[in-house]
């Protein structure tokens, strides 16, 4: 009996096809395996009982990379009889949408090679086999295949070639496209005050300036990591101005799991996201008193950023020198760097060495960032180890949708079938760099999956550089263009990720163009298919200053303190008056995130982000030891108005009442509580009036104010008591990253 067999789902890079080889010869079955496109296709003649447990166990027992998700059979004709069973050379495109796959961590049984003196691999830095190892950042084109990666520069040498043949003892190395080893792979160098050192003597000397508090940029899997100890605070003070940033928190990198337990605690949950096969940064609840980290690590954050190493390079690192500060090599505000001469030609005195490699990075991805809530996984920034694997949607669309995302988070989708495929994050596209990887990388997913758009979706606001962008592939390929506002976007991204079709969505977040020109943030719609109606909102408030109020709280504090009638106490204060009397760069705004800002800023706690979201986060902060103090939360309220336009609950004589508990020296940390538990009641109320009037009981929490944890989990749980279904992001993030999913589905709605 002959079968055509093709294997759908993630099996290029996987050592799917050893994998089928080794079956075939098991159940005495002869033919061939090829990738073709980004599917496998097995010709395969044997008895029919066999050809059946062969279908079986090609999704039963395959490879742990892999990921089957369909397998279809038909019949065919053999010109000739086959001899045995072989692995052929690849062809290209299939109709069928190819699922890459994702990079991988160094597997178990090349960790144990790399520390086996007995081991030809013993110590070499780029160790992988069929398992695991870079692959989507080093895809130059599909199929995955020697040829096709990165790699094609590092002729294998005869020991590699007959492990690659399959000549070799084990076969973990059969068809291993990133085979190499200390004769004929990536070697390291390490530049150092323009000296170049190799191999052995460049990891040495690069363990040496980590030691003694030097800065070392690291070449990854998707770019250049910056790593110092996070022990002496010279190292952290002087990594901050390098990479010129302000006070966000850095990752560290641990050598193993329970050396994070030493420092942070770890949920069964956490565990597992850590030790998965993305290998994220985990978000995990750290004592900072009790470790021996400088400030300037965590900058006074409850969480700290914690990760396990993913290649061989990171685990000989942490190894020798313990836990490292591994973040982007970027600059502030500018993407991350993955190109050789572009680090080496860093010339800063805070730089003591560039540790890199030959072997060419195509995609740069940063590391993901995620955590858990309530016991699920929440990715909060979704690049390496994630993309591009899709979001998998309910329903299915006979359109090719591009969704262009929002400008601050930027990432992209595109929607075919019922696979959504979200770009890596790219950062902020005011820089150059940041909007030419995005424009790079929308031609590159689009070649590689075979995807052209025939609608595309964007945000609403005009001024948008990812709205420029939609235009610009509008006008070229004469494709209708959806504008899909910013709020709507963030709900439906719960709808998708959730597969409901309608819900109340609660969004806050900083700023989000509205339908009435104003700036919204603080949200109440009710969702169904691709339509939505604002049924609540925070009142608006009149903002000053352009752009600059959402860095400088202070400048939103005392434009809420001018609109409740009170005393203004900056030092610009007849400038901001005459400012919002003359309504000189004026907006009106319901954001909450200008509330939090404000709100952090009046109790003294922070007045300047300098990063996104600082303020609010030092006062969740405040509240969370307030809550584990046991001290109890200052009264406060919003007063709820009902008018034509719909519900208001009033920040106003909310921001009144707060001034006034600054005024009697009232404890701040219970100020920020009452402040939470305020929203929180006021959350609970508003959806129970909206859903007395829609009959709609679920709700989607999402914007980017939800990164608060405190405020996510007690609107969940006062909404769950009052027997309402809650829906959070997961696989996308709830912030300005994960909106371009939301485009997208609404986009698929519309034209259902
Ligand atoms: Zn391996
Ligand atoms: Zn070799």
């Amino acid at each position: 009996m002959n079968l055509l067999v093709t294997v759908l789902g993630v099996v290029q890079g996987v050592g799917y096809r050893p994998f089928a080889a080794r079956l075939a010869k098991e159940l005495d079955i002869k033919g061939t395996v090829i990738n073709k496109g980004g599917s496998v296709q097995i010709f395969a003649q044997g008895e029919e009982a066999a050809l059946g447990i062969f279908i079986r166990d090609l999704s039963g027992r395959k490879p742990p990379g892999a990921d089957v998700t369909q397998i279809l059979t038909e019949p065919f004709s053999p010109g000739e009889e086959f001899k045995d069973f072989q692995i052929a050379a690849s062809t290209g495109i299939t109709e069928f949408t190819p699922l890459l796959p994702t990079d991988l961590p160094m597997c178990q049984s090349c960790a144990a090679e790399l520390s086996d003196p007995q081991n030809r691999r013993f110590g070499y830095s780029f160790i992988s086999c069929v398992d695991c190892g870079p692959r989507y950042s080093i895809m130059e084109s599909i199929p995955y295949d020697r040829g096709t990666i990165t790699m094609d520069c590092f002729p294998m040498c005869p020991a590699c070639s007959k492990e690659y043949k399959g000549e070799g003892p084990d076969d973990r190395r059969r068809h291993a496209q990133t085979i190499s080893c200390h004769d004929c792979g990536p070697q390291l160098i390490l530049a150092e005050s323009g000296r170049l050192f190799h191999k052995n003597e460049a990891l040495s000397r690069s363990v040496e300036i980590l030691s003694k508090g030097g800065i070392l940029a690291v070449k990854g899997i998707g770019g250049y990591q910056l790593a110092c100890r996070p022990d002496l605070p010279a190292a952290a003070g002087s990594l901050r101005i390098l990479k010129n940033r302000g006070r966000k928190p850095f990752a560290v990198m641990f050598p193993t799991l329970n050396s994070i337990r030493t420092l942070c605690e770890v949920s069964p949950e956490e565990e597992k996201l850590l030790l998965s096969a993305a290998r994220p940064i985990v978000l995990l609840s750290t004592n900072s008193a009790t470790n021996n980290f400088c400030p300037a690590v965590s900058e006074g954050s409850r969480f700290l950023g914690a990760f396990l190493p993913y290649t061989a390079l990171h685990q000989q690192l942490t190894d020798a020198c313990g836990p490292l500060i591994m973040t982007s090599a970027n600059l502030s505000g500018e993407p991350i760097l993955f190109r050789d001469e572009d680090i080496l030609n860093i010339d800063s005195p805070y730089l003591s060495g560039v540790l890199y490699n030959t072997r060419k990075i195509v995609t740069p991805l940063d590391d993901s960032v995620t955590r858990v809530v309530s016991g699920k996984d929440q990715i909060i920034r979704r690049s390496r180890g994630y993309v591009p694997s899709p979001v998998i949607l309910a329903e299915k669309t006979p359109h090719t949708i591009f969704a262009a995302g929002g400008d601050l988070k930027s990432s992209f989708c595109l929607y075919q079938k019922d696979r959504a495929y979200l770009s890596q994050y790219f950062g902020d596209m005011d820089s150059y760099e940041v909007r030419k990887n995005y424009q790079d990388n929308i031609l590159r997913m689009q070649g590689l999956f075979h995807l052209e758009p025939d609608i595309l979706a964007c945000d609403l606001h005009p001024l948008y550089r990812t709205s420029a962008v939609t235009a610009e592939m509008s006008g070229k390929g004469n494709l209708r263009k959806v504008l899909i506002q910013h709020h709507h976007a963030h709900a439906a991204s719960v709808m998708a990720e959730h597969g409901i079709d309608s819900c109340i969505g609660v969004v806050f977040d900083g700023t989000g163009y509205g339908t009435d020109d104003a700036v919204w943030g603080g949200e109440f719609l009710v969702c169904k298919g691709a339509f939505f109606t604002r049924e609540a909102h925070l009142d608006y408030v009149t903002l000053c200053g352009g752009d600059s109020a959402a860095k400088q709280a202070d400048l939103a504090a005392s434009c809420y303190l001018a609109a409740a009638g009170e005393e203004l106490h900056h030092k610009d204060a007849d400038v901001i008056r005459a400012a919002l009397l003359e309504k000189t760069l004026t907006h009106q705004t319901s954001s909450m995130g200008r509330l939090f800002d404000a709100v952090s800023s009046i109790l003294g706690i922070c007045s300047v982000n300098s990063y996104e979201g600082e303020c609010a986060v030092k006062l969740e902060n405040a509240a969370a030891e307030a809550l584990a103090e046991g001290i109890l939360p200052y009264p406060l309220q919003f007063i709820i108005t009902r008018g034509k336009d719909g519900i208001t609950a009033d920040p106003i004589a909310l921001f009144r009442d707060i001034a006034r508990s600054v005024r009697q020296g009232s404890n701040r940390k219970a100020v920020a509580l009452g402040f939470h538990a305020a929203i929180v009641r006021m959350v609970a109320d508003l959806c129970r009036e909206i859903r007395i009037k829609s009959g709609e009981n679920r709700v989607a929490l999402s914007g980017g104010v939800f990164a608060n944890l405190l405020l996510a989990q007690q609107c969940a749980a006062e909404l769950n008591k009052d027997g309402f279904e809650v829906f959070q992001n997961e696989s996308v993030p709830a912030n300005d990253g994960g909106i371009c999913l939301g485009q997208a589905w609404i986009c698929g709605q519309m034209l259902k």
